[in-house]
């Protein structure tokens, strides 16, 4: 569907859980975030019936997130029903990869396409100094099991941090030099524990600076014809069989062309990442909508997306300044 500034909507980011075996600093604080109750989560019937109004809306792509969404039981049923509704031609998933062993195989059998992996270094002491977990193993492990899968739409996605993994940054790239990986930066932003931490990012301009003395010029590839596409732009490095991408959202808007919208893991759904403005569909849900109704006010609700982002505003109350986890990154 198109909203009120002409953006077409066609792809959504559902948050299973806000549960995470991780604690990364960035985004949750050492002793977690407060839990919501098994019974305030979407259950999978009442997310496939957001699914099925989405669709029914043009929305082609859904992502599952969290938290961590592998932690979310029966994920792999979850993925198998949402690949069958109509009009869904991707479902995708962002991980921190510590379940992927054990569930690459399942999932992909049941119909995922994608998996942007969330991997900051390739270092284990650094890992566990970014995540407060000594994970990084098993990781490693998912990783390789996943790409012995032979999917295509594999994805890592860095977030650099001053003093922490910068210098890892080639390393980082270097991923997508044997295959057609995408290697993604993404810039650190001002929501959860980011910088209550001391963590500082790292300016885009200088990220590429770092890669191009490493590997030399960067050229701009081109955009898939008919794509679902997020906000990264990617660019190509000589003798790179995969890309390298950068989503710095505070630098370059890209509200203009937003193409998405967020299902939280309590069923508001959320039409700008950092504001506040959408519907509790929960409520509609549990209150016995029916579908045509529950269609009716998912298309109001997205027609009235907000036009661009709040991050720079201060004390706005339409901000929405929760942790990546609650939200559904
Ligand atoms: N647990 C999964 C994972 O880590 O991939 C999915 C959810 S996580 C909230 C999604 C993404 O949000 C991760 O790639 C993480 O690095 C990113 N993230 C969390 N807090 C952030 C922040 N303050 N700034 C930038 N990215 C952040
Ligand atoms: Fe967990 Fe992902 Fe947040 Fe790290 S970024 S704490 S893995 S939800």
């Amino acid at each position: 569907m198109i909203d009120q500034y002409q953006r077409k909507i066609e792809y959504v980011r559902i948050s299973l859980t806000d549960r995470c075996n991780l604690r990364c600093r960035y985004c949750m604080p050492e002793a977690g975030i407060e839990k919501l109750h098994h019974e305030d989560i979407l259950t999978f019937a009442e997310i496939l019936r957001v699914v099925q109004a989405l669709a029914a809306l043009g929305v082609r792509k859904v992502r599952l997130t969290g938290g961590e969404p592998l932690v979310r039981r029966g994920i792999v049923d979850l993925v198998r029903a949402i690949r069958s509704v109509p009009g869904i031609e991707q479902v995708v998933l962002t991980t921190n990869g510590v379940l992927l062993d054990e569930l690459a195989g399942p999932l992909v059998a049941a119909g995922l396409s994608g998996v942007n992996i969330s991997l900051d270094t390739l270092r284990p002491d650094v890992f566990a100094e970014i995540t407060r977990r000594p994970l990084f193993e098993r990781v490693e492990k998912g990783i390789e099991s996943l790409q012995a899968l032979g999917l295509t739409d594999i994805k890592f996605n860095c977030v650099p941090i001053a003093g922490v993994n910068e210098e890892e940054i080639p390393a980082l790239v270097g991923l997508a030099r044997d295959r057609a990986v995408k290697v993604r930066f993404i810039e650190l932003m001002p929501i959860g524990c980011a910088y209550e931490v001391g963590y500082k990012g790292v300016a885009m301009d200088r990220v590429r600076a770092l890669i191009e003395r490493a590997y030399g010029p960067l050229k701009a590839a081109g955009i898939k014809a008919g794509a679902v596409n997020g906000p990264a732009v990617y660019y190509r490095l000589s003798g790179f069989k995969g890309e390298v991408g950068f989503i710095d959202a505070m630098e370059h808007k890209f509200c203009a062309s937003c193409n998405r919208v967020r299902l939280t893991a309590e069923g508001f759904l959320k039409l700008c990442l950092n504001a506040k403005t959408g519907i509790d569909i929960r409520k509609l849900l549990r209150d016995g909508i029916s579908d045509d109704n529950l269609r009716l006010a998912v298309y109001h609700a997205i027609y009235h997306k907000p036009e661009e982002h709040f991050f720079l505003a201060k004390d706005n109350d339409a901000r929405d300044s929760r942790a990546m986890v609650q939200v559904g990154g």
